[in-house]
């Protein structure tokens, strides 16, 4: 094997194993940022007033967090301390201007040292039904919106299916504002991190309807367990607003056989935001 062909060989490896980006020219220690993070802890308060992402103190607290029907596991200490500071900055922020300011300052999140773009939410704030995903992925972190790819343009299908047109009458975010490298699931303190600004953001957006896409969002926010495939297709009360776990569009890419399920909740969705 000469050594052009050995080279493309390695590169080739690494593609399969997600690594298809080059972010520096230096490697980057995670485990030296996480410890960096968690050690920076909660900043103090008048620190966080002075930047611009900070609403009034007075602003009440949004007081949710994930409710655990079936997760075994606490929270560990990390994930605690994190969540801890990324709530009360969130609570503070009244209007999306200041929460997406928030999260745009935000430093508690590992991922956002290797993303190209804070990637937040796409189509109309305030719109009757929102949709979460997982996370952005390669074309989400170079455009800097939600849902942008493959699955993305299926997402736009199933909507339209529906009469939604993202733009016009459809909200999409996901669990974590930052691509995770490789495309790998969120682990917990980088979910920790983002979860308290996703939940303000539906509140303050106030949804009729929360479909979510796919096993992250549902765990995440319903504390569920289960696999998708079990969960999908069953109302679910996430505080108060209706909330139906469905297959992600990525999954049926892979599984086109598994859209006719995917259809079954669309419809049940459907008639959710006509009632
Ligand atoms: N998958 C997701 O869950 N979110 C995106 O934004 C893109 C793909």
């Amino acid at each position: 094997m000469d050594q052009i062909t050995e080279i493309g060989t390695i590169l080739e490896w690494y593609l399969s194993v997600g690594v298809d980006e080059a972010l520096a020219d230096a490697p980057i220690d995670r485990f030296e940022t996480s410890k960096q993070v968690l050690a920076r802890g909660t900043p103090p308060v008048a620190e966080r007033r002075a930047s611009p992402a900070s609403a009034p103190a007075s602003a009440p607290s949004p007081g949710l967090s994930p409710r655990r029907e079936a997760s075994p596991p606490g929270p560990s200490a990390a994930e605690a301390a994190i969540a801890a500071n990324a709530r009360e900055i969130a609570a503070a922020c009244d209007d999306f201007a200041a929460l997406e300011a928030a999260i745009r300052a935000f430093e508690g999140c590992p991922l956002k040292a290797g993303a190209l773009n804070t990637v937040i939410a796409d189509g109309t704030f305030g719109a009757e039904l929102m949709l979460i995903g997982e996370a952005p992925g390669a074309d989400e972190d170079r455009l800097g919106k939600p849902f942008v790819g493959r699955a993305g343009q299926l997402l736009d299908k199933m909507l339209a299916a529906i009469g939604r047109d993202r733009a016009r009458d459809a909200y999409i975010a996901n669990i974590l504002f930052w691509r995770p490298p490789g495309n790998r699931k969120p682990d917990p303190v980088e979910t920790a991190s983002c979860l308290p600004f996703v939940e303000r953001l539906i509140e303050l957006s106030k949804p009729k309807v929360i479909v979510l896409l796919g096993a992250t969002p549902t765990s995440t926010l319903l504390g569920l367990g289960d696999g998708i495939t079990r969960l999908r297709g069953r109302w679910r009360d996430w505080h108060g607003i209706p909330a139906m776990p469905m297959l992600h569009p990525a999954y049926l890419l892979r599984q086109p056989q598994a859209k006719r399920e995917a259809w079954h909740d669309l419809l049940a969705v459907r008639h959710r935001l006509l009632d």
